[in-house]
C-alpha cells in the first residue's frame, strides 16, 4: 500500500526570544520609519491638498506637486522598472537585507508580536499560556492581544483608503459614524489580511509564500552579503571547559542556543545557508552578547559573504559587473524619467476628430473638420488657453476666444478648423494644434491631428 506523507503547511508556532544589539536596533529604526511614512503621508497636505493621493474617481494621481494623469501611465511604468532593477541590484549586492528591515510582512509581524510579548508576556509565558486550557486568564490575555492587534490592523487598512480617498474627509465621516461601502469593503479586507499575515502566520509566509524567498538564490554570487556562521572559528562547538588542551581544540560556539531561541523563523543558522533565513541579523546580535561575556571576539555569527568567510576579503564594486550593470540602467532610467518630468507641461490636450460629420463646406467655399479638444488642466488654479491650428491649406479655428478650464479639472470643446480646398488635394492631411497658456505663453502643447478633404 502506498505510503501517504502528511504534508504540514503550517510548522509550529515560533517564540521568539527577545535580544539587543545594533541588527535589533536597526529593525526598529526600520519600523518606525516605515510606519512613520505609511501612516503619516496621507495627511500631510501640499498647496491646499493631500499630498499624496491616488484618485480613481477623477483618474488623477497627486504627488505633492505633481498631478499624473491616465496618459502618465509612462511614469508608473518607468517605476516600476526601477523598482525591480533596484530590487535585483539590492538582493545581490545585500542578500535578504530587504525582508529582515523593510518588507511590510517582516514589520508587520514585528509589530505584532510587540503586542503580543505586551499582553501575554515573554515566550516561556506565552507557550505556557497557549498550552494551558481555556480559562477566564488566557481568554482575558488572548482576547486582548487579539483586540489591539485587530485595532491595529483597521488602522493599517483606513490608512491605506487614505491614499485613494480624501483621508481628512473620511476620518470625519467616521468621526459622525458613517463611511462608505467601497471604503468599508478596502478597509476591512486589508485590516483582514493584515491581521491573518503578520498576526497569525507571520514567518509561515516568509517560508511558504512568499515568492521572493524562492527566486532570491538566483540573484546571489559569492559576494552577496549574508548572515553566517563562521564555522571555521566555531566549531567544534561545546560547552567551554577549563582545561587548556580543551580550549586549545575547542571552537567558539559553546552551543548555548541562543542564536536559535532569538531567530523570528525558527531555524538554526549554524547548519548554513538556509532559504527561510529573512537576514535579520538577530542571531548575530544573540551571539555577540554570548562572545562579550565569554571575552572572545564579536562575529562568530555576522554580516559577510561565502567569499570573505572562505578568503577573508571583500572584491570591490568594479569587480562586480552585474551590479554595475543593473546601477548603470537604473541610473539612466532615472535619469529619463527626471528630465521628462522636468520638461512636461502643467496640463494636457486629447484632440478626437468628429467622425460623426465627415467635413463640411462653409458658407465662404472652405471645408471644415470638427475635433473635440479635451484639456486638462493639472494647477490648483483655473487656466485660459489659447488655441491656434496650423498646416497646409488651413484657414481659420474657431472658437478663437480663450478656453477656459477650471483649477484641477478638465474640459471639452468643440473646434472647427476650416481649410482651402483650392490648396490642399482631396485625401487626408496633417494638421498640428497648439494650445499655449494665455497668461504664460511658454507652456504650450502641440498635438498633431488629420484634416479630411472630401
Ligand atoms: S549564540 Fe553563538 S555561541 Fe551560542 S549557539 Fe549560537 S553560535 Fe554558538
Ligand atoms: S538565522 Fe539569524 S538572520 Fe536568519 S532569520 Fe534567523 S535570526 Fe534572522
Amino acid at each position: 500500500m502506498a505510503t501517504v506523507i502528511p504534508i504540514h503547511f503550517v510548522s509550529s508556532k515560533v517564540y521568539p526570544r527577545l535580544t539587543s544589539g545594533h541588527f535589533n536596533n536597526w529593525r526598529i529604526a526600520f519600523v518606525v520609519v516605515t510606519q512613520l511614512l505609511y501612516f503619516g503621508l496621507p495627511w500631510l497636505q501640499w498647496g491646499g491638498r493631500q499630498a499624496v493621493r491616488f484618485d480613481f474617481a477623477s483618474m488623477r494621481g497627486y504627488l505633492f506637486g505633481l498631478t499624473l494623469l491616465p496618459q502618465d501611465l509612462i511614469y508608473l511604468a518607468g517605476s516600476l522598472i526601477i523598482a525591480a532593477l533596484g530590487l535585483f541590484l539590492w538582493t545581490m549586492l545585500a542578500g535578504r537585507l530587504w525582508c529582515g528591515f523593510s518588507c511590510p510582512q517582516t514589520v508587520y509581524s514585528q509589530i505584532m508580536l510587540w503586542l503580543e510579548r505586551w499582553v501575554e508576556g515573554p515566550p516561556n509565558a506565552r507557550r505556557k499560556l497557549d498550552a494551558a486550557p481555556w480559562g477566564a486568564e488566557k481568554l482575558l490575555k488572548k482576547g486582548g492581544t487579539q483586540s489591539l492587534m485587530l485595532l491595529f490592523s483597521l488602522w493599517t487598512g483606513l490608512t491605506l483608503v487614505g491614499y485613494f480617498t480624501p483621508l481628512r474627509e473620511l476620518a470625519a465621516n467616521l468621526a459622525a459614524g458613517h463611511i462608505g461601502t467601497w471604503e468599508a469593503l478596502f478597509a476591512l479586507s486589508y485590516a483582514g489580511f493584515t491581521w491573518l499575515l503578520a498576526g497569525h502566520l507571520r514567518e509561515q509566509v516568509c517560508k511558504h509564500m512568499c515568492p521572493y524567498a524562492r527566486f532570491q538564490g538566483a540573484m546571489f554570487d559569492d559576494h552577496t552579503l549574508l548572515v553566517a556562521y563562521d564555522s571555521a572559528r566555531g566549531e567544534p562547538r561545546g560547552a567551554r571547559r577549563k582545561e587548556a588542551a580543551n580550549l586549545a581544540t575547542q571552537g567558539d560556539c559553546v552551543d548555548c542556543g541562543l542564536c536559535v531561541q532569538v531567530c523570528p523563523v525558527g531555524i538554526d543558522i549554524r547548519a548554513g545557508l538556509q532559504y527561510e533565513c529573512i537576514g535579520c541579523g538577530l542571531c548575530a546580535d544573540a551571539c555577540d552578547e554570548v562572545m562579550d561575556k565569554l571575552a572572545a571576539p564579536r562575529g562568530l555569527i555576522r554580516l559577510t559573504t561565502q567569499h570573505a568567510l572562505e578568503q577573508g576579503r571583500r572584491p570591490t564594486l568594479w569587480q562586480r559587473p552585474r551590479a554595475l550593470v543593473y546601477g548603470g540602467l537604473i541610473a539612466a532610467v532615472t535619469l529619463a524619467m527626471l528630465t521628462s518630468l522636468w520638461l512636461r507641461q502643467p496640463f494636457r490636450v486629447d484632440i478626437l476628430r468628429d467622425r460623426a460629420v465627415m467635413a463640411r463646406e462653409t458658407q465662404d467655399g472652405n471645408i471644415e473638420n470638427a475635433y473635440t479638444v479635451r484639456i486638462f488642466n493639472t494647477l490648483p488654479d483655473a487656466r485660459q488657453y489659447r488655441l491656434a491650428v496650423s498646416g497646409e491649406g488651413v484657414v481659420a479655428a474657431q472658437p478663437a476666444e480663450p478656453l477656459h478650464v477650471p483649477a484641477d479639472g478638465e474640459r471639452s470643446f468643440i473646434v472647427t478648423v476650416a481649410a482651402d480646398p483650392n490648396v490642399l488635394a482631396r485625401g487626408s492631411h496633417e494638421v498640428t494644434f497648439l494650445l499655449q497658456d494665455a497668461a504664460n505663453p511658454r507652456l504650450q502643447v502641440r498635438e498633431a491631428a488629420r484634416l479630411l478633404m472630401p
